[in-house]
């Protein structure tokens, strides 16, 4: 079926970036050169080079723990709260004022629609900072304590690269801590201009540090003698090493990992609701999302309903331009990243699903993948068992409340569900008995700066967001499992 609703391009300009050729590393305040070598950034909606970027080196990275250290020890961890807060109220209003230049170079180097940078990305951006300078001057309310633990060494992914930026940096900061943190290498960028916004605030040197690079500079920051505290989102793969090269050092660790998460559909749920919840579950940021509904459980009383107007609906998504206002999504992040979607896809049917795609003309050039839904999914497929990240649903059909939640446990993953039904007491029993940090309830990938956020199992430990998200950042607590 085509698209029965054809709109006109709608293209947000990209004039208000002003994109350097090069950049080199925010160390101490400054835009140094590093001593490493580069690498290049591109736009993965068109595969042109936006700059080239440094790579850290572990001199490099020791000099930006350096000057961390000496933020945190001269200045950061002796101001009063209050005069703290100032700093993160300051940071959170440029990034209201820049908005629109913020969401547009995240939709150039990241691929995700303008819609989604402009109107989920950087207003939560904005928001975690107003809501970690809320908490900066009434620490001692926390539960926490009020001391900070030093150095924070944070390695963030590709997939909201500002947004993990903000998770990781609000708190850290709010806590009296110094940050260093490395972005992904294919989505440098937007962690550059908010360098520049930390100039703009008059953030003392040092206080935020951000250095670019690959898998090395990441691995030399976590094992950096000098730094207190490691947070980290990624695979589970890169997790597991973290966690095993600190192992027997006193740094506290956070990680933030994978998910497979179940989206379960009983029959008495509002099925067109719960088709948009569907939709928005794993098509939101091109399924590059940790907490994607990647498995849909639905109730076999209601499966073909609900596959017809899945279907129905897949086939309105516009996939293309990401700076389009019209998109709904974008461009896959890398080739890696496509090369990964496609090779578990093909897995998908050779192991004996039924594959759909919607029907849509994809652009020539970039990475680009369609809208994918598997039918006729088995627990043992490894596409209902292992993290896609991409636009690929997996479909499996359940009969009782009991069978859905073995089924929805039954992953190594814990990391958010969703429950779509009209009643609130199978809301509730439902919830207790998922093994999922977040279980959203007839809605999906909804976020907020106060509420926390975090998994279970081999989806990670410690909680960012809210007051849950202090803990982690101040003296005085323990690296757990969630599960202890
Ligand atoms: P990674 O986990 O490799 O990357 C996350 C971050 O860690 C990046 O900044 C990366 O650097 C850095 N890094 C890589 N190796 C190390 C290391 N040994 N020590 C410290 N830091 C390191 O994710 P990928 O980007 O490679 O994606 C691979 C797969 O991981 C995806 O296909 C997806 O399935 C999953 N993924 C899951 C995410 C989630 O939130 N659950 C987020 C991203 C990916 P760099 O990328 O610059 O090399």
């Amino acid at each position: 079926m085509s698209n029965p609703f054809e709109y006109a391009p709608a293209p947000e300009s990209r004039a208000i970036v002003d994109i350097k050729p090069s950049y080199g590393l925010f160390i101490d305040g400054e835009f140094v050169d590093g001593t490493g070598t580069t690498f290049k950034t591109v736009n993965p909606a068109t595969e042109e080079v936006l700059a080239e970027v440094a790579e850290a080196s572990d001199a490099d990275v020791d000099a930006a723990v350096k000057a961390a250290r000496r933020a945190h020890t001269r200045v950061w961890s002796r101001m009063s709260g209050a005069e703290r807060a100032k700093y993160l109220y300051r940071i959170a209003r440029i990034i209201q004022e820049r908005g629109r230049e913020l969401a547009v170079l995240e939709s150039i180097d990241n691929g995700k629609p303008i819609k989604e940078s402009r109107d989920v990305d950087v207003p939560i951006v904005a928001a975690h900072f107003f809501y970690y300078a809320g908490w900066a001057d009434k620490l001692q309310y926390s539960g926490f304590g009020t001391t900070p633990l030093g150095v924070a060494g944070q390695v963030i992914p590709w997939n909201f690269p500002l947004l993990m930026l903000a998770w990781k940096i609000a708190p850290a900061l709010a806590c009296g801590n110094t940050v260093v943190l490395k972005p992904a290498e294919t989505t440098p960028l937007t962690a550059l201009l908010f360098a520049e916004i930390c100039q703009q605030a008059d953030l003392p040197p040092g206080v935020v540090n951000i250095v670019t690079g690959a898998g090395d500079t990441g691995r030399a920051i976590v094992s950096h003698p000098d730094v207190d505290k490691v947070a980290f989102t990624g695979s589970t793969e890169v997790g597991k090493a973290i966690a095993r090269a600190v192992a027997g050092s006193d740094k506290k660790v956070t990680l933030e990992l994978g998910g497979k998460a179940a989206n379960i559909v009983f029959d008495d749920a509002p099925l067109d609701q719960a088709v948009e919840g569907i939709v928005n579950g794993i098509f939101f940021n091109q399924g590059h999302v940790c907490c994607a509904g990647s498995r849909l459980l639905v109730q076999e009383s209601v499966a073909d309903e609900v596959m017809d107007r899945l279907k129905r609906r897949m086939a309105t998504l516009r996939v293309g331009d990401p700076l389009d206002k019209n998109t709904d999504v974008g461009a896959i992040n890398s080739a890696e990243q496509l090369a990964k979607i496609r090779e578990l896809s093909a897995i998908g049917e050779a192991e004996g699903a039924e594959r759909w795609s919607a029907p849509c003309d994809l652009p020539a050039n970039g990475y680009w993948f369609a809208p994918t839904v598997f039918t006729g999914v088995s627990q043992a497929h490894r596409i209902a068992r292992e993290e896609i990240f991409g636009p690929v649903l997996s479909v499996l059909t359940f009969r009782t409340p009991s069978e859905a939640v073995e089924k929805a446990n039954n992953t190594p993953f814990g990391l958010s569900a969703g429950v779509w039904t009209d009643k609130g007491s199978l809301i509730l029993s439902m919830a207790n008995r998922l093994r999922a940090g977040v279980v959203w309830a007839n809605t999906f990938n909804k976020f907020d700066p106060t509420s926390p956020f975090g998994g279970y199992k081999e989806s990670g430990y410690g909680r960012e967001g809210g007051r849950h998200g202090l803990e982690d950042y101040l003296k005085g607590t323990s690296v757990k499992g969630a599960d202890s």
